[in-house]
Parts: C-alpha cells; structure tokens; sequence
C-alpha cells in the first residue's frame, strides 16, 4: 500500500471516489477472470506495440538451471525416446490431461485398449503402470508442459540479463566488506554458551569519513537508446555497448506472448488442477506428519519463534512508527521545541506553536482519535481515502513536518523519530526491515538530497535496509507542469544513478547510501485503469500527454535502465540492485504477468488467486510474495478471503509484512502482530511461523554473509543441505518435504517440456 502527495503538495485534488474493480462482489468465478481479459485482447480495444505476426518468433536463451534448484530438474533432458523414466517422485504424481476428441475416438476403437487392464493414478503405481502412461503422454500434456517452459525461459531471459539472480550480486560474495561490520554474535552455537560482547549502535560506528570512495570509469560511458532507456557504452562509440536489453517492442512481445498463453482456457484448468493437488498434497503431508514436526522443534535448543530472524520485507518508511510513538513524539516537541521554525506557509515561516495554533489545537488535545492515522473500516476499496491517512489529524502540513525528508527543516524530525525506531529495532535484535523511501522522479537532486539525509542523520543500522519506491505519478506532475515528458522522470531517477557509477566521487555520499539501498518499488493505486489510448505506445520522450502511462510500462522503464544500471555497477564491483514493485494487490491481473518477468519479487500478490496459470509459474520459479493481510483486510480482501494460506499451503514462496504499522497496526511490534494475527486466523503451527520466517529471510536483500549468520552458513544450497535447524527451528522434514514437491513438479515440467524434442 502507498500513499503519495497528490494532496498537499501541489493542491490538487485528485481523489475522485474510484469503485475499484475488484472482484469480490462477484467472487463465483474467481479462477477465470481472464476470459474478460482475453476478451478485451480480441476486440482490440487493447493493442499492443506489436505486429501480430511477430508473436511467433523469439530468441530464448539456452535453458538455465532454477538457482534454487540446481541438479533437481536433470532427469527427463537428453535421453531418447526409448527408455523413458521418472523418478518414482514424478511417477507418482503424474498429472491427468484432456483427450483431443479424435483421440478419444480412437481409443475407444481399438480393441487392444479396451482390452487392457484398466488403469488409474492413485499416488503409488506399479513401476510397468506408470512406464505405461509415460510412453504415450497425450499431446495436450505435452503441450501445456511446453507452455509453461516457454514462460519461465522467458523470466529466465529477463532475470539473468538484470542480474537479478542473487548469486549475479557481488555484494554476495564472500569478500564483501559490510560497513559498518555486522555486530558480533553472542551465542556460541558450538560450546552453547552466551558470550559477552558489547556492540554499538551503527548509527555510533558510522563515519563517512572512513568510507572509500572509488575514482571515475573513463573505460565505459552512458547515453541513452532508441527506446530512451539508458545504455552503457563505450566512450565515443556508441555501438559498442556493454550489454543488450531487450527493447520495448520485445518486451511488449513477451507480454503478449505470456498473457496469451495464461488466459487460454486448457492451461488455466490444468495450472488450476495442479495447484489443487499441490493443497491436497500438503494436506496429506501435514496429517501424517505434524507431531514429527513438532517434536523436533521440541528438542531443538534455544531456538524458538521469538529468536530466528525476521525481516519485515515490505514497509513504507514513512509510517514504519507506530502511532502511540509519533503521538508521543509530536508531544514532545511541542512542549520543548515549540518556537522552531518549521514549515514556510502561504507566504511566510511558521513556528510549531504556530501551526497547531493555526489548526486550533494544543498539545493536551491530543490524543490517538484526533490523529485519526487508523486505517480500518472506511478505507476499503477506497484508496484515496487511505492515502489521506498519512496526514497527522487529516492535516497536509503535519504530514510535511513530521513525515517527509525533505522538507524546511530537512527531514531532522522523521530522522530524530526513525532514530527512535532503529533503536528498538536493533534491541529487538532479531527483527529487521526493508523501508521504503521515495524518490519521485521531480527533479535531479532528489537522489543527492536523500542520500544526505541518511548519511547526515546517520540513519543507519545493521537491522534496516532500504528500497526505493518510486510512485506512479506522471499525470499528477503533467497537470502541475513539472515535468513536459515522461522521459523528463526517468532522467530525473535514472541519471544520478550513472553518474554515480562512472565516477563515485561526484556523488559521494549517494554512493555510500546505495549501499544499502537493495533496489526499487513501484508504488501507487493500482486499481486506477491503465487506459491504451495509442496502438503502439510512445518512447518516453514522446510521451507528453496528460494519461499516465499504465503499470507494464513504468515497469519496463526501471527495469530496462536498472538492467544497464546493473550491468556497470557489476562490472565495477558495486552492488547491484533489484526489482521488487507492489503487484496484484489490485486491477488489472495482468501486472502480474509483467512483474513475473521482470522482477525479482513482489508485495501483495493476492490476486493471483485469479490467474492460476501465473499463479503456478510463481510457485516453478519460487518467486517471492510479500503479503500483507491486515493491509488488505483495510483496504481490497478481507482477512478470512485472503489468499495467504492457500499460497503457503501449496509451497508458494511467501512471507508476512507489515506495508505500513502507522496505519493498521496497535502494538509496538507490528511484524509480530502480524504474525500473531495470521497464527490465530489461520491456525499456523510454531513450524509455520519459523518457516515463514526463513522465507523472509531468503526474500530479503541483506548480503550473504548476514544471512550465513542469520539462517546457516549452507543457505544457498538446495533442501536438506542448505537447512540450519539450530537457526532456523524449521525441522529437515519440512524443508526435505518442500523439496521433493518442488523438484517433481520441475521434473515433471522438464520431462514433458522436451518429450518430443530429440
Ligand atoms: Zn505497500
């Protein structure tokens, strides 16, 4: 969920009440919305910038092993077509597929068949049984398995080539150096003993005086291409460059080619089917397993829920307090430091004693209701009446003063409060968080300015990581003449970053700050309607009308220039950074398929429960879904509708979040009230808790050293071996079961993928 600053900043008001699209009202269908989507497609009334005829061909790259799962995927590649196998995994959970009618006809014509013992799949068949079916797969199997390796060659395509693979990250290697160095440990996990160390607070540790800052790349240079993403190339020749992203026109090819295959109606029974059985085998699993479970987690010493790690993987910065702690904050400062100057105001500066003068309050009014930040029951499918619940007793200015970096006062009071967040943080120790903070794309500086503000402020720690989020706003800025262009926006973010990266020192500290930032976000409303006004969309530069560009388009902009981006800064030893925008919390489902390509992972993602074909492409590659339940219970699902469990169940790969703690959370650990909320709703077991927690872990960006330290020193490694039950308290059962229905579904995938291949 994301707020923005449609409101106060530029006094416009754009909050006409929006009747979101969702689809709860008419849920009896749910699996099938793209049939509507398929719809819209045929009657072109959506055009896309392709020739239809073009869909057919595309380069893919040489089929890649799924990181995660390497070595799990070999066997059905490269053997002939005599002498088939399985593993006796994948030939227990052979999928059923539909006959073609003349095939259907046929067999019931020849004898031979009827003749046969009549066979049936029930989980163990006898080894002939099986080999039977797996000589003769109709081709309907066939041809759905192919789909789906189509569509994850294609993530791979795009995955590889933004290096956004974790193992792509020279932050993950092994001689990174962290600064400031993470705090020491103070368990021995090997003589079990709790050792005495004292370790200070980053934010203590930290001087930018101390940080290196690397000297300027006169190898490489950048401009900008014909789609007006940046390119990194030579110095002087512009054709030789330092690597090939795929233009919009292919992109949007891709798009098309992946939304035509999910919304067919053969492959949207059978990802359907798949996932069904996916529960059912989870199901099985969990009833005859559930004591072995618990009772090694019994035994496992010191670990419980309370003391694996966590990260919060999906919260806004701005409303990362809770609202007890900014009420106490603005009390505060307006007992000691009520004649600071603050805000400039209708013409003049404003003292805090003045503003609350001006709304006719004082400190003693206050309390939790007249700040009204509680965002609970009338915000649902109501996006513009939650944005303005970032606004302290519905008031812009308070928002100004106290939430935003950069304002009059820069930032020092949202810095002063964060330090206070930090501070429980880090003393919470096993609790960490991925902020996000804006960047908008207004003008240059807004790179320099924020990396100021952290660097100057220090707000620094070794429990928090940032990502940037970038919110979709172009017709806000168009309407108050900010900018005349799109391309106006991706400079203004886009172009500190490769200055930066040719020559460090001409943004020193945006270089220390990037750091720790792990990559961008995509935020705003996303049940507004992408509208297609053009047949073919306009490159950036050209894009100057008044519509705002829809979700697929501003995610291939910071894909594209991040994918560049990426490619220098690997080249140069810098860390990387990834793709992680809000998708599927509402609209279009379609967002879903673009996010699926392009990036690493999502928040959100419950509408995926509408597009099981994506749905199960999500679970293949283990794409990461950081959910937040109670912020959608506010504002688009109902708790108990929400898809969470069923995502979990299937082996989806998820974790909770918290989106914004200001607004729907009561406690002072809102990670945890998450949780616990999901525990009781849901009925998690301590084993699902430690679970999601790892989730969490391996979703995060933190470097690989801190996650050795975090959930074991192997966790790169796939099943079993990469599993640290001392860390983790997630038993080797669990974590061997998740593998094995991984690794038969990707067999399966495999086998029929290239059964007709050699
Ligand atoms: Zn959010």
């Amino acid at each position: 969920m994301f707020m923005d600053d449609r409101k106060d900043k530029d006094g416009l008001s754009v909050d006409e009440p929006q009747v979101s699209r969702d689809e709860e009202s008419g849920g009896s269908d749910a699996h099938f919305s793209y049939h509507e989507g398929r719809k819209i497609f045929e009657n072109s009334s959506k055009h896309v910038a392709v020739d239809q005829e073009d869909l057919s061909s595309s380069g893919f790259l040489p089929q890649p092993h799924h990181p995660t799962m390497m070595g799990a995927n070999g066997n059905g590649q490269g053997q002939g077509k005599k002498n088939r196998t399985l593993s006796s995994n994948a030939r227990h959970t052979l999928p059923d597929a539909p006959l073609s009618k003349a095939e259907i006809v046929n067999k019931i014509t020849d004898d031979s068949v009827r003749d046969k013992t009549p066979l049936y799949k029930m989980g163990m068949l006898s080894d002939d049984a099986s080999q039977q079916i797996l000589e003769d797969p109709s081709p309907e199997l066939v041809d759905l398995y192919t789909k789906v390796q189509e569509c994850r060659d294609l993530r791979t395509k795009y995955q590889s080539l933004s290096l956004q693979y974790n193992s792509q990250n020279p932050k993950n290697s092994q001689d990174w150096e962290i600064y400031p160095p993470p705090p020491k440990p103070s368990y021995n996990a090997e003589t079990k003993t709790v050792i005495a160390v004292t370790n200070k607070p980053d934010a203590e540790v930290f001087d930018f005086n101390e940080c290196e800052i690397p000297g300027e790349d006169t190898e490489w240079d950048f401009g900008t291409n014909d789609d007006d993403s940046y390119y990194v190339h030579k110095p002087g020749k512009e054709d030789e460059i330092l690597a090939n992203i795929p233009s919009l026109r292919d992109y949007y090819k891709d798009l098309e080619k992946m939304v035509g295959i999910s919304s067919d109606g053969p492959a949207k029974s059978f990802a359907f089917r798949r996932l069904q059985y996916l529960e059912a085998r989870w199901n099985l699993y969990y009833l005859l397993n559930e004591y072995q479970e618990t009772s090694v987690s019994k035994r496992n010493p010191h670990r419980d829920f309370y003391n694996v790690r966590k990260v919060d993987t999906h919260v806004h910065h701005s409303a990362c307090m809770n609202q007890k702690h900014l009420l106490r904050f603005i009390k505060y400062k307006l007992r000691h430091c009520k004649d600071e100057k603050v805000i400039f105001r209708d013409g003049k500066v404003l003292t805090l004693d003045e503003v609350f003068r001006s709304l006719n309050l004082s400190g003693y009014d206050l309390s939790i209701d007249t700040l009204d930040m509680h965002a609970h029951k009338d915000t649902f499918h109501r996006f513009d009446k939650f944005n303005l619940k970032y606004n302290p007793i519905g008031e812009s200015r308070l928002r100004e003063i106290f939430l935003k970096t950069n304002n009059y006062i820069n930032g020092s009071y949202l810095a002063e409060i964060t330090q206070q967040v930090l501070s429980d943080l880090e003393n919470s120790k096993y609790q960490n968080c991925e902020y996000r903070i804006s960047v908008y794309g207004r003008s240059l500086d807004e790179w320099d300015k924020l990396a100021s503000w952290v660097i100057d402020n220090k707000v620094i720690s070794h429990n928090v990581r940032w990502l940037i989020q970038i919110p979709r706003l172009y017709d806000i800025y168009k309407k108050t003449d900010t900018v005349k262009t799109f391309q106006d926006i991706c400079t203004n973010i886009f172009q500190p970053l490769f200055e930066v990266t040719k020559n460090p020192k001409s943004h020193p500290k945006l270089h220390v700050f990037l750091q720790r930032v792990i990559g961008f976000d995509s935020v705003d409303d996303e049940s507004k309607v992408d509208r297609r006004f053009h047949r073919k969309y306009p490159k950036p530069s050209l894009w100057d009308s008044p519509q705002n560009p829809p979700y697929s388009y501003y995610l291939y902009y910071l894909y594209s220039n991040m994918a560049s981006l990426n490619q220098w800064r690997a080249k140069r030893g810098f860390n990387t950074l990834v793709l992680r925008p809000h998708c599927g919390e509402a609209g279009d489902p379609e967002h879903l398929v673009s996010a699926y390509l392009l990036s690493q992972s999502i928040s959100h993602g419950i509408l995926l429960r509408k597009v099981p074909f994506v749905q199960y492409l999500y679970f293949l590659d283990q794409v990461g879904i950081a959910m937040s339940p109670l912020s959608n219970n506010a504002l688009f699902l109902t708790y108990d509708k929400n898809p969470f469990p069923h995502y979990f169940k299937r082996g989806l790969n998820v974790s909770l979040s918290t989106d914004d703690p200001l607004q729907f959370s009561y406690t002072r650990e809102p990670l945890i009230e998450e949780y616990s909320v999901a525990a009781q709703i849901y009925k998690l077991s301590n084993v699902d808790m430690c679970e999601l927690a790892r989730n969490s872990v391996l979703q995060s960006g933190w470097e690989a050293q801190i996650k050795k330290h975090w959930i074991g020193k192997d966790y790169e490694l796939p099943g079993v071996e990469g599993n640290d039950v001392g860390k983790t308290n997630v038993p080797n059962i669990r974590i061997n079961y998740r593998y094995d229905t991984l690794a038969t579904e990707l067999e399966l995938v495999n086998h029929f993928a290239n059964f007709n291949k050699d």
